[in-house]
This record gives structure tokens, sequence and C-alpha cells, in this order.
């Protein structure tokens, strides 16, 4: 069979140089260099290093300012307030670009550096209704075959504070989302159980999987994390839950770590982190050794939350392995395994990967391998999506 295109010189994290085979945007071979399979048009990678497509697990594609005018961060008038923060993005998002542009330029940030796949949460409560859900999922059609979209209905504004939270959420799922989200059941709604009833509630009624922000730190945040593996378990959803941040994971004692780590794997309880700044985050290598998978993402670029962010998965890994002390290669490769493969697994992808039969979506670096370019993200990248080049040295190419 003639394939569409082959991709030649392609080398890969272990030295070895391939020819990759593409039909119909898959991948239908992998090839020693030699040994090339006949195509309709050759593509040279120049033997620069072929990695899949990053994985964003975790970002926010309604709230993002990134593209518009800058807006100077306004901090807490008493310490970290969840509730503070929000008012302060209701009125910041009141006066911001509409939210398709924002969302846009976001994309293209995100697509530049090298991101095939993304889950974005996207506002769904008594405040917003279903606005910003719809707005998103217009913006998501639009970029089909240029990256694949989750979407979770994410409930900003709490479930059980925020008026018709609830059915809002449902019919979010009926509309097109594919997530259930939630926030911080203790400190934000203050009853876990009720909290939990609709998060799987809904999930259950829809077969959809859940994703849910917790922030709560400590005791709290575990004993939260304990609820929502019990309910992942009893429903049978191992592998379909995430709890994104779980700062608490930071805060534990090794021996309580342990334990929780434990039921975490058994649970099938995928763990997200963005290794934020200023304090404790979960611990990624205890994690992933118990058997967790453990993923990343960007979260918030350059919103009411905080300044930082460059759409870059790469870089995320930097800083991953930056704050959790990796040196050694195997160290910074599990970096790069969160923003791709462990990724890919909590996000439960189709035809992911560098391998015969999934979608030919994928990257090239100039580094020698991953290990180098996870110590110091490389510009000048390529991205290629379904077998096509979509994007390069950081621009998109349909614009
Ligand atoms: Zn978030």
């Amino acid at each position: 069979m003639t394939a569409d295109r082959i991709f030649t010189n392609a080398r890969f994290g272990d030295g070895t140089s391939h020819t990759i085979a593409v039909s119909g945007g898959r991948i239908t071979a992998i090839t020693a260099a030699a040994d090339r399979p006949a195509a309709s048009e050759t593509v040279d990678l120049g033997g620069r290093l072929v990695v899949s497509g990053f994985v964003e697990g975790h970002i926010h594609l309604d709230t993002s300012f990134y593209g518009d005018v800058w807006r100077p961060h306004k901090p807490c008038t008493n310490g970290f307030d969840v509730h503070e923060r929000v008012a302060f993005q209701a009125r910041n998002l009141a006066e911001a670009a509409p939210m398709d542009v924002r969302a846009r330029n976001q994309l293209d940030l995100c697509i530049g550096h090298g991101t095939t796949r993304m889950r974005s949460h996207v506002m769904v409560d008594g405040t917003v209704g279903l606005k910003s859900l719809e707005t998103i999922l217009k913006v998501r059609e639009e970029y089909k075959g240029r990256i694949d979209i989750q979407l979770v209905a994410f409930p900003q504004n709490g479930i059980l504070r925020s008026q018709g939270t609830p059915q809002l959420l449902d019919e979010a799922i009926g509309l097109g989302a594919d997530l259930v989200g939630g926030l911080d059941p203790a400190s934000f709604d203050r009853d876990v159980e009720k909290h939990l009833d609709v998060v799987f509630g809904v999930a259950g009624k829809h077969g959809a999987d859940v994703d849910i922000h917790l922030h709560d730190p400590g005791t709290l945040g575990a004993f939260e994390i304990e609820q929502i593996a019990a309910r992942t378990r009893a429903l049978g959803m191992e592998g379909h839950v995430a709890v994104s941040h779980a700062y608490s994971l930071g805060d534990l004692a090794p021996d309580a770590l342990k334990k929780i780590a434990d039921v975490l794997a058994r649970s099938g309880v995928a763990i997200m982190t963005n290794a934020p700044g200023s304090r404790p985050f979960p611990p990624v290598a205890a994690l992933r050794q118990a058997g967790v998978t453990v993923f990343s993402g960007n979260d918030n670029i350059r919103d009411s939350w905080w300044p930082y962010g460059d759409g870059d998965m790469l870089n995320r890994a930097n800083m991953i392995g930056y704050r959790s002390g990796f040196y050694t290669d195997e160290e910074l490769s599990t970096a790069f395994d969160m923003v791709t493969e462990a990724g890919a697994k909590a996000l439960r992808l189709e035809g992911y990967g560098l391998r015969v039969g999934a979608k030919a979506d994928f990257v090239t670096l100039n580094a020698a391998h991953v290990p180098e370019a996870v110590a110091g993200p490389p510009p000048g990248r390529c991205v290629y999506k379904e077998g096509a080049l979509i994007a390069r040295d950081g621009e998109v190419l349909w614009r």
C-alpha cells in the first residue's frame, strides 16, 4: 500500500533513526531508516528528535487574557481566598475581549509549542449558566483537526452555593461537555457528601468522567480525596476520575502519604499537578512509584488567578522537574511522561503515541534526546497533527 506521506530521518529518543508512514492521518508503519515504504509524498525531518504531541491536561480556555490587554494581578485582601479571587475574575472578564477571541489566542499559543490534545475546564454555574460552554464548544468545532479538546463542566462558583448549578451541570453534559467538574467540596460548598452526590450523580447518569479541582490543604484535602476515591471504587469508575491540584498531598507526612497513594492507585484516581510556585504540591515520584497516574497542565495562563503561563507543556515538564528535584535522565523522562503518555492515560485518549495505529500527532525538537529537551526546552519546533504540519517556530500556520 502506498502511504499518503512518509517522514524520513525521524530520530527517536534512543538515538535510532526511523521512517514514519502516515495514511488517513494515522501512523501506518514505523520502519528502520533504510526501509522506506512507498508514499505519495516524502518529508525529510533532518534527523531531528521526534516526540509525541503534548497533552495539556488542565487549562481554562474561557478565563485567560492571553493576547488581550495585560491585567495586573490583584492580591487577595487577607490571604488567598477562592471566593475573593472568583469575584476578581468576574470583574476582569466583564471588561475582557470576547471569549472566543481569547480562547483562540490561547489555543494558538499551546498548539504552537506542540500541544495536540487538551482538557479544558469551562465555567458552568449559576453566574454564567451555559454561555461560556456554548462559546467554547463552537471554538472546539472550529479547531477540529488542529487539536482534540475535552471539556469539563466546571462549577467555579460551587455547586450547592450557586443557584441551579446541579441542573446546569446535567445540561452541560447533554450539550457536549465531556466531563463533570467539582470544586473544593469542603471549603467551598461546605458539604462534601452533597457536593459529590451531584458530581458523581451527573457523571453516572451520562457515563461521563470526573475531574475535580481540589485546593483544600492538609488532612481536610486528604479526607476529601479519600471520599472521591471511595465513590470512584463504589461506582466502578476506576481510571475515569482525576483530582486536579490535590495540594494536600504535598502537606502529608510520609506515612499518611503512602496510605493515600495506595488508595489512589487502587481506585484508579489520577492526580493533575502544574507544580505551582509557592506551596507544597503532590510529590510526583512517590505517587508514581505507588502506581498513581500523575499528569500535568498549564492551568491558568495570564488570568485573574496569576500572571504566569506560556502554554508550553515542555516548559511545564521542566518546571515539574525543577520543583521536584529531578536530575537524572530517568527523572527528567518522568517529567516528560507526565505531559505525554501519562496525560494520555489520564484523559483516556484514543490513538495516542508514536506507534502504529495512533494519530500522527508529533513534534520535532532541536535536542539530542528527551532529558535534554526537558532540562532546557528548545525553540524551533515543528508540530504535526494527523500528519499535517500545523505550526512552526511557535506560530500556527493557518493565520
Ligand atoms: Zn484549574
